[in-house]
């Protein structure tokens, strides 16, 4: 889907990947991902001086989370600018802390599909909460604290502190 023609990026110098990729595409397949509607994808890819490949853009797309304390539906919109780099494999080991990706053509294309995920993921922040005031599920009996009280916020009295206290009170 996110693939650079590399006979056109060497003709030309630089191609502009404008795309869309709906929420339910494979794409999105087991990147543990969702989306309450489609992303929008512009990214341009030109050769640097230095024989790398350096793609440049932007996505933006309705996140679809959940809130971490009381697991309801949260949207937010991801809106992210992107830089790529791909070095050829004989770089590899320098290109290995800087975060540089592998340049794999295949079939004279150059599939940014990996990497773009790969930098998805880590944009996207995963402690989303609906509110900050969210008071969350009851770690006892599982019902939204938001919506309802439970009694399990009351403290229970255990007969061996109330013997302790006992004797901390003589
Ligand atoms: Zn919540
Ligand atoms: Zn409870």
């Amino acid at each position: 889907m996110l693939k650079v023609d590399l006979g056109r990026l060497g003709r030309e110098g630089s191609v502009v990947l404008e795309t869309q990729v709906s929420a339910e595409d494979d794409f999105w397949k087991d990147s543990g991902i969702k989306w309450a509607g489609p992303v929008d994808f512009r990214l341009r890819t030109l050769f640097a001086g230095t024989g790398e490949v350096v793609v440049r853009g932007s996505v933006q797309g309705p996140l679809q989370e959940e809130c971490r304390r009381c697991t309801r539906p949260v949207e937010n919109t991801l809106e992210e600018e992107l830089t790529l780099v791909y070095v050829s494999a004989d770089t590899e080991a320098e290109s290995e802390e800087a975060g540089a990706y592998l340049f794999e053509p295949i079939a004279g294309e150059l599939d940014l599909s990996n990497a773009v995920r790969e930098e998805i993921i880590l944009a996207i922040n995963p402690y989303v909460v609906c509110d900050p005031k969210c008071s969350g599920l009851c770690p006892r009996c599982g019902v939204d604290l938001n919506q309802t009280v439970c009694d399990c916020g009351e403290v229970e009295s255990d007969p061996r502190w109330e013997a302790l206290r006992a004797l901390k009170d003589r």
